[in-house]
């Protein structure tokens, strides 16, 4: 097995970390950043842009830069949540010939998966650059508590960045592995994780080098972008209110204004004030308007209470699973870039009722988990062993649109169980099972995973067969169906319909596609440099041409005008690769010309 790189994929950031020689790195990409925005855009001429690049053109390209994609990865177009990120993100979100939720990227659809793959590949670019060699093999980290198909698309959006995921872990889990293993302490931990997007919160025991997670909870919807909406939503009312524009319906102005809301939040972990500032934010009537506003950390408190507030119910929560009180927690453990935030630090000190650990860099400890698991999995890391429970209840659908539990949640996984099923009608020769995830009562309230047929069922009557169906949760969280039948003792067919998601095909096609596509992403990059090489060229000839226009002959000045301006309608006309080396080259011979009467003119005068 070659070296097995972590990757906390987030909404907001992503980071990767690597086992070397004893020593868990957190590597840097080709930018310097130890951390990398999860930010994919298509820019006007076609070229594609991931991380920082990507984030700094967001203001001007908003409508094909697409940010905190993990909050759709593996889910249905028309899920609550996904209906309300709808209105909030600058870009088209629409429906999958599936029902998924995809991206419309300048009139291309793309699934998240695929888009996320291009953050990973980054990440594996990232640790290839540093360690020299090819990296294959990722631990990649989720939200504790993503269900089978958001983990089934992360694990995808893997395959199609060309890696193999050996585990997905959660990130809780990965947080107290690193802190646990680097700090050796026994005890019940509470790794409180807020991130960009989501929020989870687990209580995991560490004896002896066994991570045994005893319970987790969360809300995959809720994180700093919830934060910053608050904030835009106050500014954008206010503004509405003295100017009478509504400024959420320019998605250039929202864009600009989610940025400012997030730098102000931001600025607040450490002043206690700030002022945000956007001139020319709009126009009115009488011309254009600012919009500026200052913020004291209290008033900004006062906005986002509710929702660090709202954290404190899965506490609660995962605390009763567990059957444990809050003084038997031994360490609280801060992860994510939201728990920066005084009052998040405050309120859970004072839930908890002791101060949190700040040993650990919240937005570094996740990929230095998932690197620590790959030192396990490779065995450079002896004596470690990890314990992880299922977040949320697996069962099947039963007469009535009843959801029927199967395998609780929060049991240590991986887990096995079985069920028998049989025939309604004599003679039926299939029997139609309906799995599903979730906590209530009601099949409809649930996420539905896939529909399994057994098929092959022998004539009988109703009643009669005995179909053993297994339902297994592998160690990443994962569901696989089997089947038997008992009265035969050969296995039964299965046959998925998986409710959303990827299939086989689809990815073989992305695959398929980024292959054919790498020619064409390299063309495109050298197109880029040879435009950004041309317009330097005609900036400084126009510059010398100016200058020296009376040392010139008339002929040379003319061949240099013209080939100026055949490379400006080269370059406006976005020719190709072969057009813009061309008229590069004709600029470089006029331009030689120009160079040496220059020179000519100098000696003269010397
Ligand atoms: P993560 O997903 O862990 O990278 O967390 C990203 C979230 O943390 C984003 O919403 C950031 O705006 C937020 N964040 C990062 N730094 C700070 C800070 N100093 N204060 C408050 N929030 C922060």
């Amino acid at each position: 097995m070659g070296r097995v790189i972590g990757i906390d994929l987030g909404t907001t950031n992503s980071c990767v970390a690597v086992f070397v020689d004893g020593e868990i790195l957190v590597l840097a990409n080709s930018e310097g950043g130890r951390t990398t925005p999860s930010v994919v855009a298509f820019t006007e001429s076609g070229e594609r842009l991931v991380g920082q690049i990507a984030k700094r053109q967001a203001i001007t390209n908003w409508e094909h830069t697409a940010v905190a994609v993990k909050r759709l990865i593996g889910q249905r177009f028309d899920a609550p949540a996904v209906v309300d990120t709808r209105s909030h993100v600058s870009y088209e979100i629409v429906p999958s010939p599936t029902g998924d939720a995809w991206i419309r990227l300048r009139g291309r659809d793309y699934s998240p998966p695929e888009i996320s793959a291009w953050v990973l590949k980054k990440m594996k670019q990232t640790a290839e650059d540093y360690l020299g060699e090819e990296c294959n093999d990722a631990i990649v980290t989720v939200p504790a508590h993503f269900n089978d198909a958001q983990r089934q698309a992360t694990k995808d959006a893997g395959r199609i960045a060309g890696l193999n995921v050996l585990r997905i872990i959660n990130e809780p889990t990965a947080a107290a592995l690193a802190y646990g293993t680097s700090h050796g302490r026994d005890g019940l931990y509470a790794v409180y994780d807020l991130g960009g997007g989501t929020f989870d919160i687990t209580l995991l025991q560490m004896s002896d080098g066994v991570f045994e997670v005893r319970s987790t909870s969360g809300d995959t919807f809720l994180g700093g972008e919830d934060f910053d909406r608050l904030l835009v939503d106050m500014l954008s009312k206010e503004f509405l209110e003295a100017k009478g524009i509504e400024l959420r319906e320019d998605r250039m102005a929202l864009q600009r204004l989610k940025e400012a809301a997030e730098k102000a939040k931001q600025e607040l972990s450490s002043a206690t004030g700030t002022e945000i500032n956007l001139p020319f934010i709009t126009s009115g009537p009488q011309g254009p308007l600012h919009l500026i506003r200052s913020i004291s950390r209290s008033e900004y408190e006062g906005i986002v209470e509710e929702l660090v507030e709202k954290t404190l119910g899965p506490c609660r929560d995962a605390l009763k699973a567990a059957g444990a009180k809050t003084n038997d927690i031994d360490e609280v453990i801060l992860v994510g870039g939201m728990t920066r935030m005084p009052l998040v630090q405050a309120r859970v000190g004072e839930f908890f009722g002791r101060a949190p650990n700040r040993e650990v860099n919240p937005d570094e400890v996740v990929a230095i988990g998932a690197a620590t698991q790959g030192g396990v999995m490779r065995g450079e890391v002896a004596d470690v062993l990890l314990l992880d429970v299922t977040p949320l209840t697996l069962g099947v659908e039963t007469q009535g649109g009843i959801f029927t539990p199967l395998i609780p949640r929060n049991s240590t996984i991986p887990i096995t169980v079985s069920e028998i099923f049989t025939t309604a009608v004599d003679n039926q020769p299939f029997v139609e099972v309906h799995v599903l995830q979730g906590e209530r009562a009601l099949v409809r309230d649930n996420v539905s995973l896939a529909r399994f047929q057994l098929t092959g069922i022998a004539p009988a009557p109703r009643g009669l067969p005995q179909i053993d169906v297994s339902f297994h949760i592998d160690p990443n969280g994962l569901v696989e169906v089997t089947a038997r039948d008992l009265g035969t003792g050969r296995e039964t067919a299965v046959q998925v319909n998986a409710a959303s998601g990827l299939s086989e095909a689809d990815i073989y096609r992305i695959v398929e596609e980024a292959d054919a596509r790498r020619i064409d992403d390299e063309s495109q990059r050298e197109l880029v440099e040879l435009r950004n090489k041309a317009e330097g060229l005609m900036y400084t000839s126009e510059r010398s041409l100016q200058e020296y226009a009376s040392v010139l002959p008339a002929s040379d000045q003319e061949a240099v005008l013209s080939a100026l301006a055949y490379c400006r309608q080269v370059l406006d006309q976005h020719m190709g690769v072969e057009e813009v080396r061309g008229a590069l080259s004709a600029l470089e011979d006029a331009a030689y010309r120009l160079a040496d009467a220059m020179y000519a003119n100098l000696g003269g005068q010397g």
